[in-house]
């Protein structure tokens, strides 16, 4: 089936067994606003905790915070934000359709990547075990025609870019002949600079409204508390400040579901290193952050990391985490070396020190940050994507969510085979039991069979079945989600085999 389609019956679902609904959708719905379900809340909370604790419970000299959303206008200006965090876009003319400049030479690229690829599946099939990519790539016409315009068209795009140069930008869209996906055609206008934040006002307009900002990061909330926590905590440099936060961009074009959201949940570090170290913390974060993502075990080549072609104003290093979402690789998580910009820039419009004074150098100096940035709505559809599997049976199709147990929003659903004979009672008691440490969910509607497949569809890794041999031996049916393989075990064993495979401390022995 056809990468689209995947995702298309993919957001189907999240709608359909309670993960995410169209924010307002009684009215119409809200342009790329969404809200999580019953299910959704537990993925988000499981998603957020296995963040959370990887950074502030493993690291000693990681510490978090929970900052306001509202901050001081000046912050906004002091960061750049107000005169710069633009995106560049641009309307076609037949269809009125709004587009990102950037995104549509950044899916031009994509498609000569593909093209390539295809080559190269192609070969792989052909020359077997004997396939010699490098030398492939390095000799075959069409892989090296293709290469050249990848490489022709990167530069350029990435020259535009550091220039600001919205003339050239528009340029190489009409000379790579990008048409409109809805008009086809090529009818484009200027392209235009557009300020990504929300305003508000605070206070009565009697009272001369102060114009505030949504925040479109988590990450000023951390500059800005920077000497709180260092002198509060008495933190040694190097520490980190970590936070977990609503963040808000008007985003030009909302496409992609959850993927491109106007409010959206962020997870910061933000590290803070002596100056003239911070490359190397940035490969160390770097690595760090990319065995977390692989833990989850979707597969290593279904991540890799991509270099920016613009670095931000502040930034002297950058790079995604890019994950294998059925629409392309897109970026998850963002790792920047931030230099002392923001800190710099805070002690300027303030008027205050934000300093660290170093007692081994006997010196005072304007920290440097490493920051790793990644939206919890992204990982979410990371997971969604990478679990989203439809499975042929012998005699039946099944829809499963194959997520990782850890992070499975219900752990155990406990059915009686027969709503009579006793076994809902026992089959409660094995909830009552169980209900502290896992989310359980009692099922007793429907044939069995029925209740897999909704307890498969929601993503539950254990089914847990009474029936009227429990009665007499205290045994239960355990199947479980992936392999559907069932086995007899007594209700007395049940809390640990499942404890083994949902446990945190499991998954964070891999990082
Ligand atoms: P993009 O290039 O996709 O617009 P960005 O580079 O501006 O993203 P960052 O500012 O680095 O994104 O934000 C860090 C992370 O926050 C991203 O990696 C992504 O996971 C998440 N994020 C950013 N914008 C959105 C959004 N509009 N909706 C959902 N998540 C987002």
């Amino acid at each position: 089936m056809a990468q689209e389609d995947i995702f298309k019956k993919l957001i189907a679902h999240c709608k359909e067994y309670g993960y995410v609904f169209q924010s307002s959708e009684i009215y119409d719905g809200l342009g790329a606003v969404y809200d999580y379900g019953q299910y959704g809340v537990e993925l988000k909370n499981n998603i957020k905790k296995y963040w959370w604790d990887s950074m502030v419970m493993l690291n000693e000299n990681v510490v978090g915070i929970d900052s306001a959303i509202f901050m001081h206008p000046t912050i906004w200006k002091a960061s750049g934000h107000v005169d710069a965090f633009n995106d560049p876009l641009i309307d076609n003319k037949d269809s009125k359709k709004r587009y990102r400049a950037d995104v549509l030479i950044e899916e031009q690229l994509a498609k000569i990547e593909d093209k390539i690829s295809k080559e190269l599946e192609k070969a792989k099939k052909r020359f077997g075990d004997a396939f010699d990519e490098k030398q492939f790539r390095e000799t075959n016409q069409r892989v090296l025609e293709n290469q050249k315009n990848w490489d022709n068209l990167h530069n350029r795009f990435a020259k535009a870019l550091n220039d600001g140069n919205l003339d050239e930008l528009r340029q190489i869209i009409v000379d790579e002949e990008i048409a409109c996906p809805i008009s086809g055609t090529r009818n484009w206008t200027d392209v235009r600079q557009f300020n990504l934040m929300f305003a508000t006002e605070m206070g009565s307009t009697s009272d001369g409204a102060l114009k505030v900002y949504l925040r479109p990061e988590t990450a000023q909330g951390i500059f800005v508390n920077y000497l709180n926590v260092q002198k509060t905590g008495r933190m040694k440099i190097p520490f980190g400040i970590a936070q977990i936060g609503k963040a808000f961009r008007n985003e030009i074009v909302a496409r992609q579901f959850i993927f491109r959201m106007r409010e959206f949940e962020q997870m910061e570090m933000q590290f803070f290193v002596k100056p003239g170290t911070e490359l190397d913390w940035f490969e160390t974060w770097k690595n760090i952050r990319m065995k977390w993502h692989r833990s989850l075990g979707f597969g290593d080549d279904n991540y890799r990391f991509h270099v920016h072609e613009k670095l931000a104003h502040y930034a002297n290093a950058a790079v995604d985490v890019e994950y294998k979402f059925p629409f392309g690789f897109k970026e998850v998580e963002g790792i920047h070396s931030r230099t002392d910009f923001d800190l710099s820039q805070h002690e300027k419009y303030s008027g205050k020190k934000i300093r660290y004074f170093d007692s081994e150098m006997n010196e005072s100096y304007v920290p440097f940050v490493v920051e790793t940035s990644i939206g919890v709505d992204r990982m979410f559809l990371q997971i969604m994507s990478a679990s989203y599997c439809e499975e042929q049976l012998e005699n039946d199709m099944r829809v499963v969510l194959k997520i990782p147990p850890v992070l499975a929003p219900v752990k155990l659903a406990v059915m009686p085979l027969v709503k009579k004979d006793g076994l809902p009672e026992i089959a409660r008691r094995i909830i009552d039991e169980l209900k502290f440490d896992f989310n359980c969910q009692y099922d007793e509607k429907d044939s069995i069979g029925k209740r897999y497949r909704r307890q498969d569809a929601i993503g539950t890794p254990f089914c847990v079945t009474v029936d009227t041999q429990t009665l007499d031996d205290n045994t239960i049916t355990i199947r479980y989600r992936d392999t559907m393989k069932q086995e007899r075990v007594t209700i007395t064993e049940i809390g640990k085999i499942i404890r083994q495979q949902v446990s945190f401390k499991n998954l964070f022995a891999n990082i």
